[in-house]
């Protein structure tokens, strides 16, 4: 039977790039897959797929009754809504240990890296996979996007050689002006509409019972929010209620200046003094050296829901 492999809700590059990629390694050792998403592709993967020659995968929801290989996470809400339905046989990611659970056996690839795509790298090394161009191209820029272009503290020196090897066979000269070209793309949110933008790369999680909605913005320059932040804050706002969140929160996160505004609204008014030392001050924060929601701002967060 034919796997689909597929990343979280709200797509990131990691997700659709890793689920090409993946698909590609099952099928050359005779494990039939096919590519999957759950959601619209950002226009920075977008941007990736036209420079590679890629079509987005097929959007698919279900997977009742499916085998289904999952990238770049293992939360529930992240997945498909029935796969409970679905046999998990295999994950590969590089978050915290998620929720999801299986009935079988399956194979994982969970390593503390700075990308799913660097462990797919992993995977092709290991089953001695020649990885096309193309494909090693979308890796590359996935594993740029991930990583902040090696800013982030995520970022390991496994994914900085599986950078620059892949950079080798794709025919990159200058890995890190691609980087930046992908980044100013990312940066291009005028004429978006707020709502968009909140969801671009959004996710829920479940702090000890309470749940805490948190999207993330990664710009060149914080300047291009300057005419949108009190329609920002009114979204967020919105959206606590809608979702009967305890808090919400957006980091708009500087690459070049490295560090993130947090907009925050919370049930909790204390909560990012609690959690990081710096309280906010009319709903606003600016956390200094704050690039990563996995690593510096997720855990903070949860020890104080935990306390
Ligand atoms: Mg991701
Ligand atoms: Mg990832
Ligand atoms: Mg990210």
């Amino acid at each position: 039977m034919s796997m689909y492999v597929v990343g979280h809700k709200i797509p990131d590059s990691d997700s659709i790039c890793g689920a090409i990629a993946l698909s590609y390694l099952k099928n050359q050792i005779g494990e039939p897959a096919t590519p999957a998403r759950l959601g619209d592709v950002s226009p920075e993967t977008a941007f990736i797929l036209e420079k590679f020659g890629f079509e987005a995968p097929e959007f698919k929801e279900s997977y009742a009754g499916e085998d289904v290989y999952i990238v770049d996470h293992s939360e529930l809400t992240q997945a498909p809504d029935d796969i409970s339905e679905a046999t998990i046989v295999g994950i590969v990611d590089h978050h915290k240990l998620g929720d999801l659970t299986t009935a079988t056996p399956l194979e994982c690839w969970i390593r503390p890296v700075g990308c799913s795509n660097t462990i797919i790298k992993m995977m092709y090394d290991f089953h001695n996979v020649e990885i096309p161009k193309n494909i090693a191209g979308i890796m590359m820029c996935a594993i740029l996007s991930d990583t902040v272009i090696f800013k982030s503290p995520t970022c390991t020196t496994a994914d900085i050689k599986c950078v620059e090897a892949l950079a080798e066979i794709a025919g990159v000269e200058d890995f890190k002006a691609l980087g930046m070209e992908m980044f100013k793309v990312k940066s291009a949110v005028e004429g978006t509409p707020v709502r968009d933008l909140v969801m671009r790369d959004f996710k829920d999680f479940n702090m000890n019972g309470s749940k805490v909605g948190i999207g993330q913005l990664e710009v060149i320059d914080l300047a291009v929010f300057d005419d949108i932040k009190a329609d920002l804050e009114a979204d967020i706002a919105a959206m606590k209620a809608e979702g009967e969140r305890h808090t919400m929160m957006l980091l708009l996160t500087d690459i070049m200046k490295e560090g993130s505004e947090v907009l925050v609204i919370s049930d909790n008014h204390s909560l990012t003094e609690q959690a990081y030392g710096k309280a906010s001050v009319e709903g606003r924060v600016w956390l200094d050296g704050v690039l990563s929601r996995k690593k510096q701002v997720v855990p903070n967060l949860q020890k104080v829901f935990e306390a």
